[in-house]
């Protein structure tokens, strides 16, 4: 074997993996397609220890640093797995390819996104929100849009009717409302619009918050006005890398489903963590679930 473990993925819960592993002295290498999902946020204020804050970029790059001291090795590229004698090959777009016992899967999900000119800058200056469990708590009592076309996005209105009386969810008119879940939200103050987003623009001057510009079923463009737009437009799994792999248990929306040990269970060897996993989809949870992979290989490595 080239390697006792690859890593596929270099987000939280990649990166937490490979520390622990080169920690343990294990010969592991850490295969990245391409910035992480964390690398989109502007600054988390829940992440214990951080007091101010600390945007993902910061973060991402005091974990790279710590890797660097512990010397990994690294490739980039999307790479899939597949099972090969006494552990996997994990094979490059390009060809190459090489052999590992044990593998751990930290590949995230991408969320959907709005069709909007703007869309990077809205991103990097934090304009659009994605993740009401990391940050509904700086929005209590404000305006608050919520882009959302599924149930997904209609339980994260709910999530945030418990911080503001103030939300609107815009939905596509060609789309079913599903009724059971409007009335829930509706019972809770969540107003409802049914427009096709045009625009998200921030005007200028501090504190006037976003104008979020939409046509409406009479085709008529209107405007509102928010301190905050959540996206919740659904998400998709990153699955290139276990995609063609027969024995993988996916649950609702295409998530991993694994063991306490964050094992897949009908193919030994190989783990999961993080955003692509089922659950809650945070740093704490991706890092959490990385030490317990890690330490669970290293064990399995060393047993006889
Ligand atoms: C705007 C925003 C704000 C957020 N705020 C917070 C917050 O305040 N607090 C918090 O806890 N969480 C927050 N999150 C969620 C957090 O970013 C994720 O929970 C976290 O990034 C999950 O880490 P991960 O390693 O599982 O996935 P990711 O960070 O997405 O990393 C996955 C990596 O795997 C790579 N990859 C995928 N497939 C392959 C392949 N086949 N080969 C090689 N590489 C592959 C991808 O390119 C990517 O680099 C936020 C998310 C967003 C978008």
């Amino acid at each position: 074997m080239d390697y006792e473990v690859a890593v596929i993925g270099a987000g939280p819960g990649g990166l937490v993996s490979s520390l622990y592993l080169r920690r343990f002295l294990r010969r592991t290498i850490l295969l990245s397609a391409g910035p992480p999902r964390a690398s989109w946020i502007p600054k988390t204020h829940n992440l214990f220890g951080f007091r101010d804050g600390v945007s993902g970029v910061q973060l991402l790059k005091q974990l790279q640093g710590q890797l660097d001291d512990l010397g990994i090795e690294r490739a980039v590229g999307q790479y899939r797995v597949s099972k090969s004698r006494g552990g996997f090959r994990v094979q490059g777009e390009s060809g190459e390819s090489f052999t590992a016992k044990k593998v751990i899967l930290a590949t995230g999900m991408t969320d959907v996104q709005p069709l909007v000119g703007n869309l990077d800058l809205l991103r990097r200056r934090g304009l659009l929100r994605y993740c009401p469990v990391c940050d509904a708590f700086e929005y209590r009592d404000k305006r608050i849009v919520v882009l959302a076309q599924d149930d997904h996005g209609l339980k994260t209105a709910r999530f945030l009717s418990r911080f503001t009386d103030s939300i609107q969810v815009l939905w596509p008119p060609s789309q079913p409302l599903p009724m059971r879940l409007v009335k829930t939200c509706m019972r809770e103050k969540v107003k409802f619009t049914r427009g096709i987003l045009k625009s998200v623009v921030e005007p200028k001057g501090k504190g006037t918050g976003l104008a979020i510009t939409y046509v409406d079923a009479d085709q008529t463009q209107r405007e509102m006005k928010a301190d905050a737009c959540y996206v919740a437009l659904g998400i998709t799994v990153n699955d290139f890398a276990f995609r063609s792999l027969k024995g993988i248990e996916r649950g609702e929306g295409g998530y991993l489903i694994t063991g306490s040990h964050q094992e897949i269970k009908k193919i030994p060897g190989l783990f999961a963590v993080g955003d692509c996993v089922e659950g809650l989809a945070q740093i704490a949870t991706a890092a959490g679930q990385a030490a317990v992979a890690a330490t669970r290989i290293h064990n399995e490595l060393r047993a006889p």
